[in-house]
């Protein structure tokens, strides 16, 4: 057990110091990518021997960014601006980011007009319309297009060989990752949710190769442990991201555990599968074409929601809670549909607001503890 804590440690040491690797990585003579919301093709990235750098905004108040953005704007995109615009980001040699939803497109604008000329952007556009042939033909197109910037940026060839062990990797990668969310959801009294979320966070500063093998350690480790509910309570949760602090302390001091989650920043992710045959940017453009059960990308029939109630079957979970962040239209749009599916599957849900640059959870505090008292 002394074991896996040591190993969960290294994880932290690496989520709670995104600097320190920026450096570490930039000293060593590799260029380093900014990687932005959302189902990005990353692996074009490794695949061009640069490292892939996540940038989903950072705690704080937006001080710069509010010369570009409302404060009615969510606090990711805002964060990852203020980013570009105090600095914190100039070792970047490039931003990669897509235009999902609303923001992110007046995001990807002001970067180029407040960042651009120092880090340049390299935009990603998807179709919503994944599930024509002219959806696919749209992503393959712009692949082509992202390939050849990202290239520019990293002053290196991609070829098609590099790109598909890049490819293979990703796909170990996140199956690793499914593997570890069940793995620590069962055994909250060995991996605490703060663990939980920094073994995840820690992935989006280091090369997926360095995480994976950081990774099949601690999944061994962890299989070789008996499932331990203890006395938390399994709950599952939705939203884009939940590494906030107090959150995150709040959801281990009320003994929940996380058995599973429809977070953007984490299983939404890790869902994507990629075919190792063919044509890798075809393959990569099928990849995200084939997602779904996300409140980001177009649902007609909005299966996300009856996702969410079926997470929390599948996974026993006595509740779903939704952290809802703050001016976040998708989400705020199937919220309440979560809600209503969960009332009539009888699973009680909750949702809390979140947000970046929000100072105090007080409120929270209380909504946690009220829940707690209903998965009993
Ligand atoms: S999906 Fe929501 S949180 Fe994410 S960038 Fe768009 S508005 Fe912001």
């Amino acid at each position: 057990m002394a074991d896996i804590q040591k190993q969960l440690n290294a994880f932290t040491e690496i989520a709670q110091n995104p600097a320190k690797q920026l450096d570490k990585y930039v000293d060593a003579g590799k260029r380093v990518i900014g990687v932005a919301p959302y189902y990005t093709p990353e692996e074009l990235v490794d695949a061009a021997g640069a490292v892939p750098f996540g940038v989903w905004g950072m705690q704080g108040p937006a001080d710069e960014a509010r010369q570009y953005f409302a404060p009615f704007y969510c606090s990711i995109c805002q964060m990852s601006l203020e980013m570009g615009l105090n600095h914190t980001l100039d070792k970047l040699s490039g931003l990669m980011c897509s235009a999902l939803c609303d923001t992110l497109k007046g995001f990807t604008q002001n970067w180029k007009a407040g960042n651009g000329e120092r880090i340049p952007l390299i935009f990603v556009s998807q179709p919503q319309n994944r599930f024509s042939p002219a959806g696919l033909k749209y992503t393959v197109d712009s692949y082509k297009e992202v390939k050849e910037k990202v290239q520019e940026c990293c002053g290196a060839i991609i070829d098609d060989d590099a790109l598909f062990d890049s490819i293979r990797l990703y796909n170990k990668w996140r199956k690793a990752m499914r593997k570890f969310i069940s793995l620590a959801g069962q055994r909250p009294t060995v991996v605490s949710v703060p663990q939980r979320s920094d073994v995840i966070e820690a992935s989006y500063f280091m090369p997926k190769a360095e995480h994976l093998a950081m990774l099949k350690d601690l999944n061994e480790a962890l299989e070789a442990v008996d499932p331990d509910m203890g006395d938390f309570s399994p709950v599952v949760l939705s939203g884009i991201y939940e590494n906030i602090p107090d959150i995150l302390r709040m959801l281990q001091e009320n003994r929940i555990s996380v058995v599973a989650d429809d977070l953007a920043k984490e299983s939404r992710t890790f869902a994507m599968e990629v075919s190792e045959e063919g044509d890798p940017i075809t393959a990569l453009a099928a990849g995200f074409c084939g997602m779904g059960n996300d409140s980001i990308l177009y649902d007609p029939k909005k299966n996300h929601i009856h996702h969410v109630v079926d997470l929390a079957k599948e996974n026993g979970a006595k509740g779903v809670i939704i952290l809802l962040a703050q001016f976040c239209d998708p989400e705020e749009f199937d919220a309440p549909f979560i809600t209503s599916a969960c009332e009539d599957a009888g699973i009680p849900c909750v949702t809390i607001g979140i947000d970046q640059s929000t100072e105090t959870y007080e409120q929270a505090r209380t909504q946690f503890e009220s829940f707690k008292d209903l998965l009993k």
